[in-house]
């Protein structure tokens, strides 16, 4: 299954794709990830991207497009996928559909992740990752045992002023995507509140109703 997660920066899309893939044996594709992978190799993109993310800033389009349709013409990505981070822009998602089109396989179905901007901004300052094993900590909603918290760190956009400019990009540039592929796929809405069980089982529930019965 070819699916797009779309929601604000911390709502959780990362953590229940990293929980789906497994289960649906495709890859989670993280242009976050992906890009952060960049910046810590030091390539030439990781170069160009890295002043955009310090600021909670996007990395200019032509840029990431590139990143990601590249990495869906993998082989482990032939059978589907799940989009975490992009499109972020129409742009993005315009460039995805055509890319898609050529191939026959489009998008089928659209996650979109609600979560108030107020929660979002409490749990993406409480972020920690264990930088040993990828982990990803809240201090808040999922502490971390106390012999792994001296080691834990913050990712540099999740300050508090820098996770505002985040959500009001969110607003003003992903959010009107999903209007976009409305008019052309299945979109589902489900809430990103609540313990992660909770939502993983909104999820599968999204993913596992036919076309058309909506949520
Ligand atoms: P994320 O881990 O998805 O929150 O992404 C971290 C940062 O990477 C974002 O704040 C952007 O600067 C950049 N980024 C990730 N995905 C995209 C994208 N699709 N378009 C532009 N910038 C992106």
């Amino acid at each position: 299954m070819r699916i797009v997660f779309i929601g604000p920066p911390g709502s959780g899309k990362g953590t229940q794709a990293k929980r789906l893939k497994d289960r649906l044996g495709i890859p989670h594709i993280s242009s976050g990830d992906m890009l952060r992978e960049a910046v810590a190799r030091g390539t030439e993109l990781g170069k160009k991207a890295e002043a955009y993310m310090n600021q909670g800033a996007l990395v200019p389009d032509d840029l990431v497009i590139d990143l990601i349709l590249e990495r869906i013409r993998q082989p482990d990505a032939q059978s589907g996928f799940i989009l975490d981070g992009f499109p972020r822009t129409l742009a993005q998602a315009e460039a995805l559909t055509a890319a898609l089109e050529r191939t026959g396989l489009p998008i089928e179905r659209v996650i979109h992740f609600n979560v108030p901007d107020e929660e979002i901004i409490a749990r993406s300052t409480a972020r920690r990752i264990d930088p040993e094993t990828g982990r990803i900590y809240n201090l808040v909603f999922d502490p971390p045992p106390p012999e792994v918290r001296r080691r834990l760190v913050q990712r540099s956009d999740d300050d508090e002023p820098t996770v505002r400019k985040r959500l009001a990009k969110y607003h003003a540039e992903t959010e009107p995507i999903l209007d976009y592929y409305a008019g052309i796929t299945d979109v589902r809405t489900i809430s990103g509140v609540g313990t992660l069980e909770q939502v993983q089982q909104r999820l599968l529930a999204a993913l596992n109703s036919n076309a058309g019965s909506g949520v």
